[in-house]
């Protein structure tokens, strides 16, 4: 079974921390983007392909109409085989969406939807730059239950600016009251190339109102916790879902399955191949469906691969999987490297399995999932 990406490039306005290939466009382009986005989609289609999970993500796919989303994920319905259980994920800006169009989602075929939020605090989301305020985003998750969603799903960031440990608690606090039954936690990121990096730079004390590393550790351990009692539990570093309604689509990135990707900087891993397409948008539009292709991964080791994505889930790495890929012999030392598999379970970095076959990282091992892997890795 096969996922699709589809990736919407447009928001209304870029957020400062953000560095996805997105742009502020018009009408106009959105139309001419979404008769190419279907010609490339109808280019690839194989109806042997067999399909599971559709994800259009972004950007913010909202803001094309429910009509124009609806019509793509029709235009990959005929050009798949698109099973009739299928997990079809739309991602949606709070202030991108009204009871009406929910309504024309839910009819259009999407059954999930995913709402960044990022915090229940105003002066939090304005030092993010983004366009919504909680009301906004309570009232679209409520919006988006009436129109007849049962998977909803909602982002939260930690180490947002002027974030305290007060106000993530009173975030989570809020956003599990609503009807949610899968949290995306993610830590803000300082990337290069974007305006937030560019003020850090100009004003340093803006560093002085995030958290620092041992706090934000302490932050991510706290919300863990706190998730987990509310039902959400840990499946990913960044994800929590009750039972049942773990990403489907997500899922399959982290477990090395496949997926075709369509839309600029859209990534694909088919036939044992990762490739993406290495356009901005206009040239997208301009190539008739038919965007050039960038393999990506020539040199990766796919035993390394399955390492690095495997220990982000709390089901862990399975070593028999890993001997299967480890065709150079290269990776045998993970499994009998007791010494060091002893040292870190002391040090309640990572779980072993009773049969030992499974390694997973603990929530702490989690935290520090790079330095554990090099330690596995004994490099
Ligand atoms: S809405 Fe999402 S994709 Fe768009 S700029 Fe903000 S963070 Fe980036």
């Amino acid at each position: 079974m096969c996922g699709v990406y589809i990736h919407v490039p447009f928001c209304k306005r870029k957020c400062i921390y953000c560095d996805f290939y997105s742009v502020c466009s018009d009408d106009k382009l959105y139309s001419d983007f979404v008769n190419a986005l279907n010609r490339s989609v109808e280019n690839r289609a194989d109806n042997r392909i067999k399909v599971d999970t559709v994800y259009f993500g972004g950007g913010t796919p909202t803001v094309l109409e429910s009509s124009q989303l609806a019509s793509i994920l029709n235009t990959v319905k005929n050009s798949f085989d698109v099973s009739h259980n299928a997990e079809i994920t739309v991602e949606a800006n709070p202030c991108t969406v009204t009871l009406e169009s929910l309504r024309e989602l839910l009819k259009g075929g999407f059954n999930r939807i995913s709402f960044g939020i990022q915090s229940a605090m105003d002066d939090e989301l304005s030092a993010l730059s983004r366009l919504h305020n909680y009301k906004q985003a309570r009232e679209a998750v409520l919006n988006a239950k009436k129109a007849g969603f049962t998977n909803i799903s909602a982002d939260i960031m930690i180490g947002i600016i002027n974030q305290t440990r007060e106000s993530l608690i009173d975030t989570i606090e809020k956003i599990t009251s609503l009807p949610v039954c899968h949290i995306s936690a993610y830590m803000l990121k300082v990337e290069e190339n974007t305006p937030l990096y560019d003020m850090i730079k100009r004003d340093g004390n803006i560093l002085k109102s995030i958290a620092d590393d041992d706090e934000l550790s302490e932050r991510y351990l706290l919300m863990c916790r706190l998730l987990e009692e509310k039902g959400f539990l840990q499946y990913e570093i960044s994800n929590f879902a009750k039972p049942g309604f773990e990403s489907r689509h997500n899922l399959k990135y982290w477990r090395c399955e496949e997926y075709l990707g369509f839309g600029p900087h859209a990534h694909s891993y088919l036939d044992g191949k990762r490739y993406l397409y290495d356009c901005d948008v206009l040239t997208f539009i301009d190539c008739n469906g038919r965007p050039e292709i960038t393999y990506t991964d020539t040199d990766v080791d796919k035993a390394e691969e399955y390492i690095m994505l495997s220990l982000r889930l709390a089901e862990g790495l399975d070593t028999v999987m890993l001997a299967s890929l480890d065709k150079k012999g290269r990776y045998g030392n993970i499994i009998s490297n007791a010494v060091e598999i002893n040292r870190l379970s002391d040090e309640k970095l990572i779980n072993i399995s009773q049969n030992g076959k499974h390694i997973s990282l603990t929530k702490r091992g989690f935290l520090v999932s790079n330095t554990v892997i090099s330690r596995l890795l004994n490099r």
